[in-house]
Parts: C-alpha cells; structure tokens; sequence
C-alpha cells in the first residue's frame, strides 16, 4: 500500500499571515519600534561573535540570566525557546500525553488548540462570557469535572486584549491543584497583573513571555518559560538541545542587557496603545452594537457585526488588521499610523 500521511494531518495547511502589500501593517500585534543604531551595533557584534562552526549554548544561560534579572526572578526558574511558540509545542508533545485533557478557553490564541491536538491530546473548550470576559468559577468547575491534566490561556487575552486580574488567577491556579495551569503573558509588559515574581510558590504553574511583543524582537523568535525547579528541570530535559541558535542568543544578550531601554519600549507601546484606544473609543461608540473594551495589551479590540466590511475597507485603503473574535483587532502603531486606522475607520 501506497504511503498515507498520519490522519491527524491530513487537512492541515501551512500558516499563512495575511499576504498583499499594505501600507500600514496593524495585523500581528509586533513592535512599531525598530531597534535605535546604536542597539543594532550591539547586536550585530552579538551576533559576530557566535561560535559559528560549534552548537549553541544548550542552556542559553545568557539570555535566561539577562531576562530574569530584568523581571527581578531566579535564572534557574527560566527556560528559553524558539519563540514562546516552541515552548506551547512542547509543553503539548512532552509534558502531556495522549488522551490527556487540555481546557482552552474560546476566544483565545488559536495555537494552544493546534499544537494540543498534533500532540493527540484532547481539547476541551470552555467558552468565554458574551462579553469575552473570563468566567473563573466556570471555568475551575470545567477543569474539575473533566480532570484535564493542563489549562492554557493568555493573560492578558490575544485576541480580546482583556485581562484577569493577578488575584483570580491565583484563586484559579490554587483550586486546581492535579492541573497544570499554562499561564501565557505573551502581553504582560503592558498590565500590571503578573503572576511571574511569586511563581515558585506553585506546583502547577508554568509562565510563558515572549521578546516578539514588548521588547520588538519578533524575528528573534526568543521566548521563555518560567516556573518552579520541578517543572523547570523537566522541560529542560524533553526540549531539543540546541533550541536557541547562537544569532538569536547573540543579539538577544545585547538587547535584554539594556533594561532601561526596554522599560523606555513599553512605555511608548502603552502610551501608543492609550492613544489608539483614546481615538477608537468615540468612534466606536457611534457605532450600533459596537464595543470597544479598555485594553490591556498593545491592541485594541473592536467587536462589532459590522466587522467584515471594515476588515475590507481598511485592506482596500492598504490597511491591514486582523479579523477575529467577531470583531477587529487592531495593533498600536506610530502615531500617524493610529491616526491614519481612525480617519479610515470613521470613513467607513
Ligand atoms: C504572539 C504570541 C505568542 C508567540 O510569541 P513568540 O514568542 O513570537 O512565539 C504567544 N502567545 C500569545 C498569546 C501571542 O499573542
């Protein structure tokens, strides 16, 4: 018999982010900020100095150091990855087993489903409020009824840009002991709710962040993991070795080794997001069943039956923004740029 591909990819098809030409590209929630030439100097010699006929560093101790002092946590509670979408694929293939339970919580980011069922584990999906709010209660009593071995979501939420407040996710964490709670603060440079600095004191959570949002390191892909020993030393040993190529160690050292200049990133991020969300906010409430929530990422998210038409209005105007969650969500950007997405929204 002729070779079959595995059922459980069959139907798959490759990524595909929005393709054309835009002008304005407010699609992937990245950085609007590019690296100033001195930092780019800085890098570059990272990135020179890369031992390029030897394996890199298996622990990238540099980064994980670099990174935990920044957020003032242990370096020994710190994984990295390719890209904290490494870390998600692993977490599924290596500290989960088939037939296992894992609950996600709809709308939120599409890969935690994805990689979850590559992995053959199966995918719980508890629903979000009407207003996209988390239902805490709703979902411990989903967690304890189905006995799922993992819960995933993003705190701050990509794609509502709503957020659970530090006190109910420890509620949430403490009511489910037997679950291991995967805690995404993909978006957490821009709230203040983190959960990161008391992580040691659980069994059972692991904290995702990522350099590809806040610090504008997207095509680094350097991502991390952060949770107690335990946890910490298992994903040490299941990863693949060499997970973090030495380019990316390299100018990662350099840009994490600048705390002040981080801090100066998200402080413009937060102040863009502001203005975004200060130039939406009477717009969107001229609209009819239209909402647009106070954000806590560095987007906003509109919900709105209308959002189809706007999606392709913007597009048609070389505006590109993601059409998700029954509504748009729209990435902060320079100040033209946001101003720019309001003018043509307010058109349309
Ligand atoms: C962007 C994003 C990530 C992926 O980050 P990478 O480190 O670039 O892989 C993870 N989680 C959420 C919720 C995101 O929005």
């Amino acid at each position: 018999m002729a070779y079959q591909l595995a059922a459980k990819v069959r139907d798959l098809t490759p990524y595909d982010p929005i393709e054309g030409n835009y002008r304005i590209r407010l699609d992937a929630n990245e950085s609007f900020l590019t690296p100033p030439a001195w930092l780019q100097r800085e890098m570059e010699e990272g990135i020179r100095q890369a031992m390029f006929n030897r394996y890199p560093d298996p622990k990238a101790e540099k980064v994980c150091r670099l990174f935990a002092q920044y957020y003032g946590i242990g370096e020994e509670l710190v994984t990295a990855g390719n890209g904290s979408d490494e870390l998600i694929m692993l977490i599924a293939a290596a500290l989960l087993e088939k037939g296992d339970k894992v609950v996600t919580v709809l709308p939120d980011f599409s890969m935690y489903a994805f990689y979850s069922a590559l992995s053959e584990v199966e995918v719980v999906e508890a629903q979000k409020r009407d207003d996209l709010t988390i239902d805490v209660d709703a979902l411990i009593e989903t967690v304890q009824q189905t006995g799922a071995r993992a819960l995933i979501f993003s705190n701050p939420c990509n794609p509502t840009s709503l957020g659970v407040e530090a006190e109910e996710v420890r509620r949430l964490v403490r009511s489910v002991p037997s679950c291991l709670v995967v805690l995404d603060e993909a978006y957490m440079d821009f709230w203040d709710q983190s959960l990161l600095n008391e992580v040691e004191q659980y069994d059972n959570l692991l904290i995702l962040r990522t350099c590809s949002k806040a610090f504008g390191m997207a095509a680094l892909r350097l991502g991390f993991a952060v949770a107690n020993p335990t946890l910490t030393k298992a994903l040490h040993a299941v990863k693949s070795p060499y997970n973090v190529n030495s380019l990316t160690q390299g100018a990662g050292a350099a840009v994490l080794g600048h705390p002040d200049y981080l801090r100066e990133c998200v402080g413009k991020i937060v102040a863009s997001r502001d203005d975004l969300y200060q130039k939406m906010k009477p717009i969107v409430d001229g609209w009819q069943d239209a909402y647009i929530a106070v954000p806590r990422t560095n987007f906003v998210h509109i919900r709105t039956p209308d959002a189809k038409r706007l999606f392709e209005g913007l597009k048609a105007e070389g505006i590109a923004v993601r059409l998700i969650a029954g509504g748009l969500r729209i990435c902060a950007g320079t100040s033209q740029e946001n101003q720019e997405v309001a003018r043509v929204l307010a058109a349309l």
